[in-house]
């Protein structure tokens, strides 16, 4: 008998997590990813900060599966999807399937203002982290040698927009290493010299977090020097720094944090996407009018119980992939397939090395607790057992001697982020 054909796009959370469940099951799998291997996004900014390095924090995706003969890897991005003709297209190929698993999470996104981008990276990719890395690096570098205070501050104005987890935990991290660690390798820069600002437009800072929390956080990163700036919208960013309003921050360090839209690959879908760019889905978490196509993780838009969309976060795209490979694998038996239901586990976000605030099962933590349940969360969820022991190594090597690790300016052109070379 001839197996199902499941195509999955995207080894991320979501993908890799069907793709794990569906391997159990006689199926003819074919994974989709336009890198070639899978990223712990959540610790990122420890790279971007030079906490870690980039080998850490990925896993190439055939060494994930390197025992499995039913599953087919390619490495190549998906360019558009055929419903009606049950086909995707990537490069000169087309491949044709039964079932399709939609994971290409998402991006970043500037409301409109993409020549902002220029100036001030995202963080998403591996690629962003270490652009990011290099430019703070080289900021400090220009700084040590430029002896004019007004032009050497823009160097050391670290300014990061968006005040969710991401702008959370990279301005602790930021500040924590411009501040402290970093300082005693240069003779002319101190600490006394740097800023950190952290921009949001809303009131409150990780709005998804109890009123409690924020206002913790808030706390916590003024203790590590960081400037936070809320109910301030940004109007303009440029070579010279950030815009709010007619009050201008200068800075070659500027990092978005600020907003997220999904895949660009949905569009070619042709169907109807919230403002997001998410698709919405029914609540096997297929598309309308189209069974056997599943959207998971950041690119698909589910409503829990209350109504609420569910957050982009890892978790969710984990349990979602692991359900749809189950409801294929329940299709084939006659099986129903079932809802969708979030277990909520929690959400956490770290500040510096040694706090954190998180919400577990309806309690509020804070401080060095929350911060340790952070870490065992993180090194739990990472991917091999090689990268879970090197993170805790690196960690406990910062953790004692506050140095943190990979400090090396590779790039050949020293032009920073903001002069529009990258
Ligand atoms: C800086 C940062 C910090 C975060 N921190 C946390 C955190 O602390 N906790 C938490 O739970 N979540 C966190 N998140 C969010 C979490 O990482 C995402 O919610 C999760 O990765 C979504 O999983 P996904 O499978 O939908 O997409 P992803 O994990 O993004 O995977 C998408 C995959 O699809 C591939 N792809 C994309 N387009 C194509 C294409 N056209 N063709 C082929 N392949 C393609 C990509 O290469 C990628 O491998 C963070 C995210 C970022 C960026």
């Amino acid at each position: 008998m001839d197996l199902k054909k499941v195509i999955i796009i995207g080894g991320g959370f979501g993908g890799l997590s069907a793709a794990k469940e569906l391997v159990k099951h006689r199926f003819d799998i074919t994974l989709i990813d336009k890198t070639n291997y899978h990223l712990f996004q959540p610790l990122l900014y420890q790279v971007a900060t030079a906490a870690l390095s980039p080998g850490d924090i990925a896993n190439p995706i055939r060494s994930v599966f390197n025992k499995q003969s039913k599953i087919n890897i390619i490495m190549a991005e998906v360019t558009s999807i055929d419903r009606e003709q049950r086909t995707v297209k990537y490069n000169n190929s087309t491949l044709s399937f039964d079932y399709l698993i939609i994971a290409p999470g998402s991006k970043h996104s500037y409301f409109g203002k993409d020549k902002w981008e220029r100036f001030a990276p995202g963080l998403k990719t591996l690629n962003d982290a270490l652009k990011i890395r290099e430019n703070i690096l080289l900021s400090l570098e220009t700084a040590e040698r430029v002896h004019d205070p007004a032009e050497r501050e823009k160097y050391l104005n670290f300014v990061i927009v968006g005040g969710g987890p991401t702008g959370v935990e990279l301005a602790g991290a930021i500040a924590e290493i411009v501040n402290k660690n970093l300082m005693r390798d240069y003779k002319n820069i101190n600490s006394k010299m740097t800023q950190v600002f952290l921009i949001e437009a809303l009131p409150v800072l990780l709005q998804s977090f109890p009123e409690k929390l924020s206002k913790q956080a808030i706390k916590d990163l003024n203790h590590l020097g960081v400037k936070v700036l809320v109910n301030k919208r940004v109007s303009e960013i440029n070579e010279e720094g950030v815009w709010l309003g007619d009050e201008l921050i200068r800075s070659q360090n500027i990092i978005w944090a600020a907003g997220n839209q999904a895949s660009l690959l949905l569009l070619t879908l042709k169907i109807d996407l919230d403002r997001s760019g998410r698709a919405e889905v029914n609540e096997d978490l297929s598309l309308n009018g189209s069974h056997n196509i599943f959207i998971i993780g950041d690119a698909a838009a589910y409503k829990d119980d209350h109504g609420k969309f569910l957050p982009a976060i890892a978790p969710v795209a984990i349990q979602q992939g692991k359900f749809v490979a189950k409801s294929i694998n329940k299709d084939l038996s006659g099986k129903t397939r079932g809802k969708f239901i979030y277990r909520d586990r929690g959400t956490m976000a770290t500040i510096g090395k040694a706090k954190a605030v998180a919400v577990i099962k309806g309690f509020n933590l804070s401080g060095l607790f929350a911060w340790f349940t952070w870490c065992v969360v993180h090194i739990m969820y990472l991917i091999s057992y090689r990268n879970r022991i090197r993170v805790m190594v690196e960690w406990a090597w910062y953790y004692v001697t506050n140095r943190p690790g990979i400090r090396l300016i590779v790039k050949e052109s020293n032009k920073h982020i903001n002069s529009g070379v990258n």
